[in-house]
Formats: C-alpha cells, sequence, structure tokens
C-alpha cells in the first residue's frame, strides 16, 4: 500500500495500547470494515449500536496510522466550498441539504464526545477570512447563505476582525458551532469502546482488493473473509475504478509548535481564509499551534525533509503577514502528506452502484472527519433499510 505521510506527525506520538494481533486465520462476519482510521471507527461505533451484527475491522498498518494521524483536527461544519457557491453548481435544495448532513454530522461528534470519556473534542468558534478584497463580496454573500441555514453567524468589518482577533483582513465571519480534536486520541477512544462493544479488530492485516467478491475477499496471506456487508474505509490509498475519473490527490504541508504559553490570540478562534490554496491555523488542547496549507496538484510525496521544512517557513511567513501580533512558531513536528479531492466538490458516500452490500466511505475534501461520520450514519441506515435524507447528494454514482 502506498505511503501517504512524509516527515514527522505531532498525534502519532506514544503508541496505542491495544496489542492487537492480526489475522491469521479464515473468518466470517456481518460487516467486514476494511481500514481502521477515522471512517472505518466512525463506521463500527455507529454499527457496534446496532444489536446483534458481527463486525470485524482490518487495516494494514495499526489503528490510526493512516491520513488520520495527518489530520489536523479542525472540525467545522462549512466545507472547501461555501455554501453559496455549491447553490450555484448543484442548486439550492441539494447545496442546503449537503451543508444540513454536515450540520448534523457535527452534532453527532459532539454526542459521541458526551457519551464516550476521552475523546478530545473542545468547541470552538471558526474565522473565516476574506483573502482579498475581491473575496469580500463572497463573504458577505456566504454570510447571508449561512444566516439562512440556520447557522450562528457573524460579519466582521476589517477594523472589527483586527481588535477582537488580532487577524488582518478585509473582512471575516465569525462562525460559532465547529470544534476541534486530536484525532488519533478520538479514534483510540473510539477503539477502546467499539472492543468492548464485541468488534474484531485486526491491524496488520492488509486484503487484497481484487480477490473481493459478493460476499468474501481475501487477505494478501491468503485468508478468506466471507461478509453480509463490506465497507471499504480505506482513505487516500486506493483509487478505486468507480471513481477514478472524478478524484485527485494532491499534496499539502502541516506543521506544529512547542507550547506557546498564554492563549496566542483571542478566543483561540480557528482561523482560515476565502483563497484557494488556503491557509488554515488553530491551537491544540495542549497549548500548540498547528497550521497548514501550500497545497499542491501533485499525487506524490516530498520525501525531502529540508525541502517540506522550506515550505513550513513560507507558511510561517504568511502567518506573519497574517496576524497582528508576533507569534512564537518554533517548530517540532513538520510533515507533507497526500489527501484526496472530488471534482465537484462533494464526498463520496453510500454503495457500491453495482452491489448492494458493498459499501464506500470516501471522505476526500478538507473537512474530512465529518464527512466520516455522516458517511457512516449513511452506511447505517442503507445497511438497515431505513430512509436516509443525504444519500443521494453524496452518493457514488450521482
Ligand atoms: C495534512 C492533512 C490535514 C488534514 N486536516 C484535516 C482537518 O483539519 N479536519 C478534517 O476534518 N480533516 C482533515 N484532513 C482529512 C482527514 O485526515 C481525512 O479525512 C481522514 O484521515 C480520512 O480518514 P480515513 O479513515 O478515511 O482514512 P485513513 O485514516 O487513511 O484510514 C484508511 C485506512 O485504510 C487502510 N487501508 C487502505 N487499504 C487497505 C487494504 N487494502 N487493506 C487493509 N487496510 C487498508 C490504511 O492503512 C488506513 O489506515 C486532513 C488530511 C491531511 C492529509
Amino acid at each position: 500500500m502506498r505511503r501517504l505521510i512524509s516527515g514527522t506527525t505531532y498525534w502519532n506520538k506514544g503508541k496505542d495500547d491495544f496489542h492487537l494481533p492480526p489475522l491469521t486465520k479464515d473468518l466470517e462476519t456481518d460487516v467486514l470494515i476494511i481500514g481502521a482510521g477515522m471512517s472505518g471507527t466512525l463506521c463500527a461505533y455507529v454499527l457496534s449500536q446496532v444489536e446483534g451484527l458481527r463486525i470485524t475491522m482490518v487495516d494494514t498498518l495499526q489503528v490510526a496510522e493512516g491520513s488520520s494521524s495527518a489530520n489536523t483536527g479542525l472540525l467545522q461544519v462549512s466545507s472547501d466550498t461555501m455554501l453559496h457557491e455549491f447553490m450555484e453548481t448543484i442548486g439550492e435544495d441539494k447545496a442546503r441539504g449537503f451543508y444540513a448532513m454536515c450540520q448534523m454530522a457535527m452534532e453527532d461528534l459532539f454526542d459521541i464526545s458526551e457519551t464516550l470519556s476521552g475523546t478530545t473534542i473542545r468547541k470552538r468558534k471558526s474565522l473565516y477570512c476574506a483573502s482579498s478584497l475581491k473575496d469580500v463580496e463572497k463573504i458577505r454573500k456566504e454570510y447571508d447563505a449561512l444566516k439562512t441555514q440556520g447557522m450562528n453567524v457573524e460579519y466582521l468589518e476589517e477594523v472589527e476582525v483586527l481588535n477582537r482577533y488580532r487577524v488582518k483582513c478585509p473582512s471575516a465571519l465569525l462562525i460559532d458551532g465547529d470544534a476541534d480534536v486530536d484525532p488519533v486520541a478520538f479514534i483510540r477512544t473510539l477503539t477502546k469502546h467499539n472492543l468492548d462493544a464485541g468488534v474484531a479488530v485486526y491491524p496488520e492485516t492488509e486484503i487484497a482488493l481484487d480477490t473481493k467478491r459478493a460476499h468474501s475477499i481475501r487477505t494478501t496471506e491468503g485468508h478468506r473473509i466471507s461478509f453480509k456487508y463490506c465497507i471499504f474505509a480505506t482513505g487516500y490509498a486506493q483509487k478505486y475504478d468507480l471513481v477514478k475519473d472524478r478524484i485527485a490527490i494532491n499534496r499539502t504541508y502541516a506543521f506544529i509548535t512547542e507550547p506557546v504559553g498564554k492563549e496566542p490570540w483571542p478566543e483561540e478562534v480557528m482561523i482560515w481564509e476565502t483563497k484557494n490554496p488556503y491557509l488554515y491555523l488553530r491551537t491544540t488542547q495542549d497549548g500548540r499551534i498547528v497550521s497548514g496549507g501550500l497545497d499542491e496538484e501533485k499525487d506524490e510525496l516530498v520525501e525531502n525533509q529540508a525541502a517540506i521544512d522550506e515550505k513550513v517557513e513560507e507558511l510561517k511567513g504568511d502567518i506573519r503577514k497574517m496576524m497582528k501580533d508576533a507569534l512564537a512558531l518554533e517548530t517540532h513536528w513538520s510533515y507533507n502528506a497526500l489527501f484526496g479531492t472530488v471534482k465537484d466538490g462533494l464526498p463520496l458516500l453510500g454503495k457500491d452502484p453495482d452491489r448492494d452490500n458493498h459499501f464506500y466511505i470516501l471522505g476526500y475534501e478538507g473537512n474530512g472527519t465529518c464527512y466520516s461520520m455522516a458517511g457512516a450514519r449513511i452506511i447505517r441506515n442503507l445497511i438497515l433499510g431505513e430512509e436516509d435524507p443525504f444519500r443521494d447528494i453524496v452518493r457514488l454514482d450521482r
């Protein structure tokens, strides 16, 4: 399987304490989930609440060692495509439906956080900045769209953004209802819960995807897994034929600082901006700054740490231009990682068009955790034959 990250990420320091063995025999299960990242783990969590389902997860790596360990942990309702932009491209009903799906996913994540201790979700406001004067109009339009979507949003003029948040930009939206998370700790907490609920998890177990049949698949070691339902939660590592013409794999850069002391900017709002690629920064719950951006349309990793660090210096330069006050940006962790995008800006979640019992949860685009949560719910509803108001918006054969 291809590597997805180069450099050092912050979250995966310290190993999990599961000590789970790989799969060494044939196995029969109701639901097989391939991939133990954010998507697979949330699917297992949601499905573990259905009485009587035997659930098995496998992963080539350990739990949460794929792209989920590169996730910079912003949990937002807003996606990389603004609501009013989606209204122009896919129509108002679908656009509003899609944002409603994300609002519900955020609520689901908050519910999980209230139910399970140690889930590390912290409520935050986002400051969505116009990158230039020409984007002020976009921000105004988005304010109207989000307001009528029922979101708690404030429009801030240049002076207000500067005075209240110490950020330099021509205007911004202050959006309430978002959050941050340590993604790896979150997945590990869910995994502990899933194991207690009877989910079987096999790390270091790679699936040979070309052995896929309607009700079985094999590991690369040749063990046969028979299932009623199979969920492909394989992240950016696999380019499936049924979506390969609609997706692109790009690369991006991120870094995390040493602890910076007290609140580096007011309310520690999560900051991002309208231009593409955009710069984003937030604080972590242990007092660091995490930032990323400078995305490149290249489907290969930068392996050279000096080249990664050069990009990180560029990111720091952009932060200095954006922030009124000097920030302590001493860096210990910096990396380059691949990430997936979809041409129409929507994730790919739901049933294989040719097989009713195979499902994909491909939460491509920047707001991946929200999409993993939404996808887990959609797949649960499809398996149980229950109605789902959002499934047609994100279905694979849309
Ligand atoms: C730098 C960066 C920053 C990001 N920041 C954010 C953010 O702030 N907020 C946000 O919401 N999202 C963010 N994302 C996106 C987020 O990381 C992804 O949405 C998320 O990791 C996807 O989870 P996943 O479970 O689908 O994929 P993964 O975590 O990659 O899990 C897939 C798993 O499938 C396994 N697998 C693949 N093929 C096989 C096989 N054949 N057999 C067995 N196992 C297999 C892999 O080993 C892997 O562990 C970011 C992504 C990157 C790269």
